[in-house]
């Protein structure tokens, strides 16, 4: 029986078990403490933040951290973020990268109004295999590769029609891999063929060229090779390579080990503080 999708936060995570929404508490609490007094400081930097997914109640989360970040720097899109790490641009800004990981439907009714509306760009990384597609939560590519415990609702994806609507948005869509695969699990043809595969679908149904990558998961070492994994996506023809190591970025970092940070829309500003002003 097809069940219907996931519209809520609440409902994505329903069934996580206890311990783990106690441990999300204490974060929280902890992380309130830590953020006592901390400023999103500096200049001539670039944070590239990023989210999975803007649920139908996070939705007003995700406009009001948009809202709080506006009056911290500018948003730009990735290829002008890119520009000052490429020192093309001038640097000495407070810069904003926004993104999303995994092409779920939620990015395209959640996010995408509330992006168009406040003029904010960002680059939508989507999975070319997992476009149209819908999972059971019980699903093993649900369950394992993006932790979904909705109960009684379906992880759904973007379709193309999706990608076409973001792109003449304006917004960047990049590939998150052709299957989500781990690339530190696969050998060197394999993980070439997850970016050449995707990058050759993703150009093929939007008619333009797909010229970011971003690694499943994204951590160093874990989940690619630091070393292989960001010369195979030049090789592929990819013009960036994004990670999920947090920190900022300034004029002459890696465009090919680009730092994000991840966000969750309904973190409050303390949450905001504590990640973006570290180094
Ligand atoms: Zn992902």
């Amino acid at each position: 029986m097809k069940q219907p999708s996931t519209r809520t936060y609440a409902e994505f995570t329903a069934r996580a078990p206890l311990a783990h929404r106690a441990r999300a508490i204490a974060r929280d609490l902890a992380i309130r403490a830590l953020a006592v007094g901390r400023r999103i400081g500096g200049r001539g930097w670039v944070r590239f933040v990023f989210y999975h997914h803007v649920f139908a109640d996070e939705r007003a989360g995700f406009a009001r951290q948009l809202r709080f970040l506006s009056g911290q720097g500018e948003f730009l899109s990735l290829d002008d973020a890119l520009a000052i790490v490429r020192r093309e641009r001038s640097a000495d800004g407070r810069n904003f990268c926004v993104g999303f990981d995994d092409g779920l439907k939620s990015c395209a009714t959640g996010a995408l109004p509330v992006l168009a509306e406040m003029r904010v760009p960002a680059v939508f990384y989507v999975v070319s295999d997992l476009i149209g597609h819908s999972f059971a939560a019980d699903d093993a590519i649900a369950r394992d590769a993006f932790g979904f415990q909705g109960r009684d609702t379906a992880l759904e994806f973007m379709t193309w029609e999706d990608c076409r609507a973001l792109a003449a948005a304006g917004m960047t869509v990049g590939s998150h891999s052709r299957s989500h695969a781990n690339l530190a699990l696969l050998d060197r043809a394999q993980a070439l063929a997850e970016m050449t595969d995707s990058k050759q679908a993703i150009e093929r149904a939007l008619g333009r060229e797909c010229r970011h990558f971003c690694a499943p998961y994204g951590q160093p070492v874990r989940h690619f090779d630091p070393v292989r994994d960001p010369s195979l996506a030049r090789e592929a023809g990819y013009a960036s390579f994004a990670s999920s190591a947090r920190g900022a970025m300034t004029a002459g970092s890696d465009p090919f080990l680009i730092k994000r940070d991840h966000l969750l829309a309904n973190w409050g500003e303390h949450q905001l503080r504590y990640f973006l002003s570290r180094g």
